[in-house]
């Protein structure tokens, strides 16, 4: 009655069914087959007194099997909520035997079994509602009978994970063992036969708290302030309150019909699509999964610089030695002490031990010479955007450096091509692409050149993994993903300004929608004479009339003026000295209408939800480009560059989700009546009634 999911031993009179379903005890379809299957044998055979349900050397179950998402599988009987049935309405007692990571729908198996063994290392939580769902199979009614309602609602509205032992002493865990986990819980069983202990049905507990009331007045309270809008953490918090019904079926069908809500809900179906999106970014379509890659043990970075230094930071964090190089030793200087003072200020915080700063601090070695860096494995350059620059640096590398090593650019804006180039490898030539702050910010733009060799690739992919970066693969073209569509975004919301809207207006409304902030304020923020080198250099090669570089008189004005943002004290706001707060400002709104007159616009009152559709769909249009081009690998690759670099709201799933959730026929057409062209790939999808994802 084994399959191939789960085994079935028989110990004396105990049965002992395995869960083995690598790499985590998914709960596939097979093996809550198995369970049920090891449950009727054990029932009927009566030489078998208890059962004992354990999982493998990864842990009982991290819950849902991914594999299955979206799939007839997943639903298929026996559903979980009936393999629990199964075991709580059990005849003979069951004991989960739980190690390792027992979570989501593992936890509400183990708390649909009669008795649990757990092992100290082990780890719960009820992780759900970073799906924008709720525990669906009775976690939301057995979790508050076993813990309280506080701790209960605590851990399904944070999703946190626990360790075990934070719940030692509650009916949680019945015994808690260091070692031989299975011996440990086939020996209980024998106990729990031996002395005819009743069996413990978690449904037949009463859920108990001295003021439910007033608890739930004052949760609802601080859990509507923390979920902003979305539906998820008060579904939960209903579902945990149904827990206080005077029938456990009438808060199990509470639960079902809230989860079934959530289910349906535009932020579990954005929240899921990133789930997946987020692992297949990290797969390159043309290269199998088992590509060699090469070895990272040191890397060099050239330039101590505002990216140079948190890019440094990053490998020091995963324990691997930098060299990093400066021309002038004040340059060096001003960049190791950088690196330095963001480590005393996280130890300041208590973010970081003073050990662990000091550990890392040790593994960087500043340099002025390229000698040191003849050994490292792969080197970052992130020195000035100039051609020039990067030329001198990658000539100098491609003499120093050992064979085999990568070679890497940050470069935003240049042809990694061309750098590539300036070597005799240019194979081992990628580009790096961090967004600032370096040491903070997840995205990385892994930057294929024409020549970049496969295990190139997937070696930094892997090390995205390792620093904690999710990565994301462009192909060459100007801006890469990311920047090519903000820059887009950023003309839309000019000519936005320049029709009547006001700088306030535009950032009012996209913060609204939910972006992390409004275009001005994010060109305040990154500087906004960057934006103004791409479209000096855009005027010179386009011709300034052309749309694409259509000159931008206010922005263009505003950089005249030596507004370049947050680091000059003013820029689309004003800022006072040591303050970040955006002000407006009046000499903002004198440039807007002096610009406005010139170009003969009478002004006009434009809606936030235009705003918001207007420069959404500025980036769908320029992302379905990109699509075409082939300079990303796929659309949802697309969505992961604006949620983890570009601050787009998590639960709205990405611009080409978003655009897909409008329905790509009626983006066409809105497009259309804006005047614009659409991409030849949104028309074609549209007429075949198709989406991007
Ligand atoms: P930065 O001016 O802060 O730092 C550049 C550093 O390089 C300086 O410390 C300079 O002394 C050093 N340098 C210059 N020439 C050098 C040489 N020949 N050898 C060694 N060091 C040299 O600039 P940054 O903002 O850190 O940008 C660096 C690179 O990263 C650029 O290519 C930029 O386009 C890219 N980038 C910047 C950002 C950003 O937001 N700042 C984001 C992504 C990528």
């Amino acid at each position: 009655m084994s399959n191939e999911a789960t085994m079935y031993l028989q110990h004396g009179n105990i049965a002992v069914i395995t869960m083995n379903n690598p790499p985590v005890n998914g709960l596939s379809h097979a093996l809550r087959s198995g369970i049920v299957a090891g449950m009727m044998r054990a029932e009927a055979d009566g030489g078998i007194a208890a059962v004992v349900l354990i999982g493998n050397d990864s842990g009982f179950s991290a819950g849902a099997d991914i594999s299955e998402f979206g799939k007839r599988a997943m639903s298929a009987e026996p559903s979980l909520p009936a393999v629990i049935d199964v075991i709580e309405n059990a005849t003979k007692p069951v004991i989960a035997a739980i190690s390792g990571n027992c979570m989501g729908g593992g936890l509400e198996l183990a708390l649909g079994c009669h008795f649990r063994v757990v092992h100290s290392a082990a780890q719960i939580a009820l992780p759900e509602v970073k799906l924008g769902l709720l525990p669906g199979a009775g976690g939301t009614q057995r979790l508050p009978r076993l813990i309280g309602i506080e701790a209960a609602l605590n851990m399904i509205v944070s999703g946190a994970i626990v360790p075990a032992p934070k719940f030692k002493g509650s009916p949680l865990f019945d015994q808690f063992v260091d070692d031989k986990l299975q011996d440990e819980a086939i020996a209980f069983a024998g106990k729990v036969v031996a002395e005819a202990k009743p069996l413990k049905r978690v449904r037949d507990l009463k859920v108990r708290h001295a003021k439910p009331d007033a608890f739930f007045l004052f949760a609802r309270n601080m859990v509507g302030a923390v979920s902003k809008g979305y539906p998820a953490p008060l579904k939960c918090l209903e579902a945990v309150q149904a827990s206080l019904l005077p029938s456990f079926d009438a808060g199990l069908k509470a639960e079902r019909d809230l989860f079934a809500q959530l289910m349906m809900s535009d932020e579990s179906k954005a929240l899921r699509h990133l789930f997946f999106s987020e692992r297949m970014a990290s797969k390159i379509a043309d290269l199998p999964d088992d590509t060699a890659v090469r070895n990272i043990k040191s890397v060099g970075v050239i330039g101590a610089g505002t990216m140079g230094s948190g890019i440094a930071i990053n490998f020091l964090n995963a324990g691997i030695p930098v060299v990093i190089l400066e021309t002038k030793s004040e340059a060096l200087e001003r960049g190791v002490a950088s690196i330095h003072k963001i480590y005393e200020s996280q130890v300041a915080k208590g973010k970081l031990k003073p050990e662990r700063a000091t550990e890392r601090g040790a593994l960087l070695k500043p340099t002025l010479s390229y000698d040191d860096l003849s050994q490292v494995d792969l080197v970052i350059e992130a020195v000035f955007e100039e051609l020039g620059v990067k030329q001198a640096v990658f000539e100098k590398l491609d003499s120093v450096c050992k064979p085999g090593a990568i070679l890497a650019s940050n470069t935003s804006t240049l042809d990694l091509n061309k750098i590539a180039a300036f070597t005799r490898r240019p194979q081992d030539v990628v580009g790096a692409h961090f967004f600032s702050p370096a040491n903070v910010m997840k995205l990385l733009e892994v930057i294929r050149g024409a020549k970049t060799a496969p295990d190139v690739m997937a070696t930094m992919m892997k090390l995205a993994k390792k620093i904690k970066k999710t990565a994301v693969v462009s192909g060459v073209c100007d801006g890469f993903i990311g920047n090519r569509m903000i820059n887009k975004y950023a003309a839309e919301a000019m000519l936005i300004v320049e029709e009547g809207a006001s700088v306030q207006q535009v950032d009012g409304a996209m913060e609204k929608f939910g972006m992390a902030m409004g275009p001005f304020k994010m060109g305040d923020l990154a500087g906004n004479d960057i934006g103004w080198a791409i479209r000096k250099r855009l005027y010179v090669e386009h011709g300034a009339g052309e749309s694409t570089a259509r000159k931008q008189l206010i922005a263009d004005r505003l950089c005249e003026m030596g507004r370049f943002g947050q680091k000059t004290g003013a820029g689309w706001y004003r800022y006072e000295t040591g303050k970040r707060d955006a002000l407006q400002d009046p000499v903002v709104d004198g440039l807007v209408e002096a610009a406005r007159k010139e170009l003969g616009i009478t002004p006009r009152k434009v809606s936030a939800e235009e705003i918001v559709e207007r420069l959404v769909y500025a980036l769908v249009n320029e992302g379905a480009h990109i699509l075409e081009e082939g300079i990303a690998q796929r659309a949802s690759d697309i969505d992961i560059v604006y949620i983890f670099g570009y601050g787009f709201p998590v639960p709205r799933g990405g611009p080409m989700f978003y655009a897909d959730g409008k329905g790509l026929l009626s983006v066409v057409r809105r497009m259309e009546r804006l005047g614009w062209t659409p991409a030849p790939l949104i028309k074609k999808l549209a007429a075949e009634g198709k989406t991007f994802n």
